[in-house]
């Protein structure tokens, strides 16, 4: 049937006209990131998965995915801190450990409060996975956990290089960590879509109940899922 409507299909690998092609990233090069192409393939109808609101569809497989991604940038953060903590203090200069100045000593300690704060971000927001209490759709606790702890990890990375100085700046964990926390600014919805998608939410929650108009919640339904892709 030919709507203007998005299904979702079940596409294998080995089907003709299907072809999978690395893409070279960034980071996260362990995950196999390809770009899917498709020429004239053509599915069977008993791989129809969704005949019709595929984005919807689709936003539903990607809010709980949007939160496990973050998570492991939070066991990630807490390495680094740690690295940074003992680099710090094997490395002298000027007779002493660096990691005896105090200047040196706040910069480790805000590391820790962003780490220990990602840490309690993530603690609060999975249970909602757990229990199924999580909008199925667009979750704002789980997108809001998503966007903060990104932006702690990517703040975390530039303070690791900023501490280790040099060494920061060659291959090792601080590289890669920041490399690798980078590609959530854009995976499982960009960080300024989220920004859209929170601050819609914010407001439509808050407009007084008119009777629902259909065809307004439908739009509102797709702008949603639009801004949260
Ligand atoms: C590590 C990684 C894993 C990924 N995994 C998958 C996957 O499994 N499946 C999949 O389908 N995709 C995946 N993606 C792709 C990812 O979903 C997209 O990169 C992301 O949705 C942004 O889309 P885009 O790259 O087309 O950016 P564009 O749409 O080109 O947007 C670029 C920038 O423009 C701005 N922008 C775009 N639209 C708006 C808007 N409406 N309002 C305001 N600003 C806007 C934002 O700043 C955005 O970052 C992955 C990406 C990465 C980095």
């Amino acid at each position: 049937v030919d709507t203007a409507d998005l299904a979702v299909v079940l596409v294998e690998r080995s089907d003709p006209g299907v072809d999978v092609v690395p893409v070279a990233s960034m980071g996260v090069r362990s995950l196999g990131l390809g770009t899917l192409r498709m020429n004239r393939v053509v599915v069977p109808a008993g791989r129809l998965v969704a005949g019709a609101d595929g984005l919807t569809f689709a936003q539903r497989m990607l809010n709980a995915r949007r939160l496990l991604l973050a998570a492991g940038l939070v066991g990630g953060m807490r390495a680094l801190h740690e690295h940074c903590v003992e680099q710090l203090m094997s490395t002298h200069r000027y007779g002493a450990p660096l990691a005896e100045l105090p200047s040196v000593q706040a910069a480790l300690g805000r590391q820790l409060i962003t780490v220990c704060t990602a840490e309690a971000t993530l603690h609060d927001a999975l249970p909602l996975l757990d229990t199924g209490l999580a909008d199925p759709q667009f979750d704002t606790h789980l997108s809001a956990a998503k966007h903060a702890i990104t932006e702690a990890a990517v703040g975390l990375g530039l303070s690791a290089l900023r501490l280790l100085g040099g060494r920061g700046y060659l291959r090792g964990p601080a590289e890669r960590f920041l490399r690798d926390a980078c590609a959530m600014l854009s995976a499982a919805g960009a960080q300024d879509v989220l920004e859209i998608g929170l601050g819609l939410r914010a407001v439509t929650d808050r407009r007084p109940q008119a009777a629902p108009d259909p065809l307004d919640l439908a739009a509102r339904r797709l702008a949603l899922a639009e801004a949260a892709r």
